[in-house]
């Protein structure tokens, strides 16, 4: 056999046949079917952390691991890996099959001993070895089934992040991202219907008087259960979000200023009887909230309609709180 070096590591003479069947490329064929082939494959001795295969590089190989463990990087040789290949297992078929370059970084996880076959070989082998063109079938399949569920797996992660991002984690509200993400569309929507949107802001009275009294963990529990009495009283196509600490924005399409108060009045009401209990059990005092209402008009935007809430809500504190202002 010629010398052949691969990436610099010499190719060494592949001598037990016997273990070939242990592969799956080989399994189920009869070593002597595939005898003539073997004089032309080669053996490659990895060394841990040894880079087997690089991204967009040609590859002119196959690889069956005898011994060892290879892992397959996507991103870098440090990232964590996608897949991990045992012994039995082969990498690299993909790129000489289609002779495209490769697409991920392969490495030795640990000292790996590897049988080598070249691309004229492994055609060879196709054209000639029914067993060995079924094998690779097989493993050409169980590669695209392990890639969708990583495909699932990674679309699945992403919803899961984006809604994270749009989700208070204290009260499971909307947070304030969602807000500046939703309001101008609602609204526009809105205008667009010529349908009326009102917007409450609503804002717990001396909560930092609470949380100095009952603890902060004490506080959070309360912001967590007025979270809750919120959602609970509002209409279905009403949207509770928690704007900042203790204020919570409620956007409520279809709605104008005369039902917006009654609404925020409810909440006020909803909001005033909500407690929580003390870490020793005891039920705390209620809190109570002061709401802005602003209804939209003409072409105001997002920013516009929360100012003018915001300004309410100024109002019904500096008119003694636990109230509604406009
Ligand atoms: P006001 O009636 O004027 O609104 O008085 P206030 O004490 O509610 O208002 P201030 O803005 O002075 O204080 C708000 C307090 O809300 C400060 C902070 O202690 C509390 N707070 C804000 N975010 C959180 C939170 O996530 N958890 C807890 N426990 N408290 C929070
Ligand atoms: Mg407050
Ligand atoms: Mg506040």
């Amino acid at each position: 056999m010629r010398q052949v070096h691969i990436g610099g590591r010499p190719l060494l003479e592949f001598r037990d046949k016997e273990l070939l069947p242990t592969l799956q490329l080989f399994a189920g064929v009869a070593v002597d079917a595939v005898e003539g082939y073997t004089d032309t494959m080669g053996e490659l001795d990895l060394a841990v952390g040894e880079v087997l295969l690089e991204p967009n590089r040609t590859n002119q190989y196959l690889y069956l691991i005898i011994s060892g463990q290879l892992q397959v990087h996507l991103q870098a040789v440090d990232a964590t890996p996608l897949v991990t290949l045992e012994p039995g297992e082969c990498v690299g078929e993909l790129s000489i099959i289609d002779n495209r370059v490769t697409s991920a970084y392969v490495v030795a996880a640990v000292p790996t001993r590897l049988l080598v076959i070249d691309q004229e070989t492994l055609w060879r082998l196709i054209n000639n070895a029914p067993g060995v063109a079924r094998n690779l079938l097989h493993v050409l399949a169980k590669r695209l089934r392990s890639d969708d569920h990583l495909i699932v797996g990674a679309i699945e992660a992403k919803r899961m992040w984006e809604q994270h991002a749009m989700v208070d984690a204290l009260t499971g509200l909307h947070n304030r991202r969602w807000l500046q993400n939703t309001l101008d569309r609602l609204m526009e929507r809105a205008r667009r219907d010529g349908e009326a949107l009102s917007l409450l802001m609503a804002d717990l009275d001396h909560f930092k008087g609470f949380n100095d009294r009952f603890g902060h963990l004490a506080g959070d529990r309360l912001l967590t259960a007025t979270a809750h009495a919120l959602q609970a009283s509002l209409r279905p196509n009403d949207t509770a979000a928690r704007f900042g600490g203790e204020e919570f924005v409620i956007v409520l399409p279809t709605t104008a200023l005369e039902e917006a108060l009654e609404i925020a009045e409810r909440l006020r009401t909803a909001v005033g009887g909500v407690t929580v209990d003390d870490d020793d059990g005891t039920a705390l005092p209620p809190v109570t909230v002061s709401v802005g209402v602003a209804e939209m008009h003409g072409d105001m935007d997002s920013a516009f309609l929360l100012n003018a809430a915001d300004a309410a809500l100024y109002r019904a504190k500096a008119q003694g709180r636990n109230r509604v202002a406009t």
